[in-house]
């Protein structure tokens, strides 16, 4: 599925219309640039799963754990930019959130945890066009 959008606003409510499809169970690796609009889907995915309250980028701590109340239980968000490997993930048990059916997992800069993706996760690649701009490819 590709989705062009051209404002913050509307990055972050296709991803809170797309919210409504997840199950629980899903792994979300999220890639592209720095700028791209992966906090802002992040954002968007929140409040479509009924998140309450701000969601902010984890760079700092790694992962955050947001209570859903839904047939979702819990939205794990991860910030791998710092990252070069999963190990440190693993380390502070993302896989168990990861596995988990009643938990939603989104990793920013996914691509610095290749190596610990799970084989079903679900890839969200963004790229920067002109001015506000963007495309969004979500592919299994
Ligand atoms: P990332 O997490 O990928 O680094 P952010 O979501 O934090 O990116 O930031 C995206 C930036 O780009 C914000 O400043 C936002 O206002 C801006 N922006 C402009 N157009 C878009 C768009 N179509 N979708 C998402 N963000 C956009
Ligand atoms: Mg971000």
């Amino acid at each position: 599925m590709i989705k062009k959008t051209h404002s913050e606003k509307e990055t972050y409510d296709f991803a809170k219309g797309f919210a409504q499809k997840l199950m629980g169970g899903e792994v979300l690796c999220l890639i592209g640039d720095l700028g791209a609009g992966k906090t802002a889907f992040t954002k968007g995915l929140a409040a479509g799963l009924g998140v309450k309250g701000i969601v902010t980028s984890p760079t700092f701590v790694l992962m955050k754990i947001y209570d859903v109340h839904n047939r979702i239980k819990e939205m794990a968000h991860i910030d791998a930019y710092r990252l070069s490997g999963g190990q440190e993930l693993i380390n502070i048990g993302a896989e168990e959130y990861f596995k988990d059916k009643q938990c939603v997992a989104v990793i920013e800069w996914a691509d610095r945890i290749r190596d610990i993706w799970p084989k079903d996760c679900l890839k969200i690649y963004f790229k920067i066009l002109k001015g506000d701009d963007r495309i969004i490819e979500i592919k299994k």
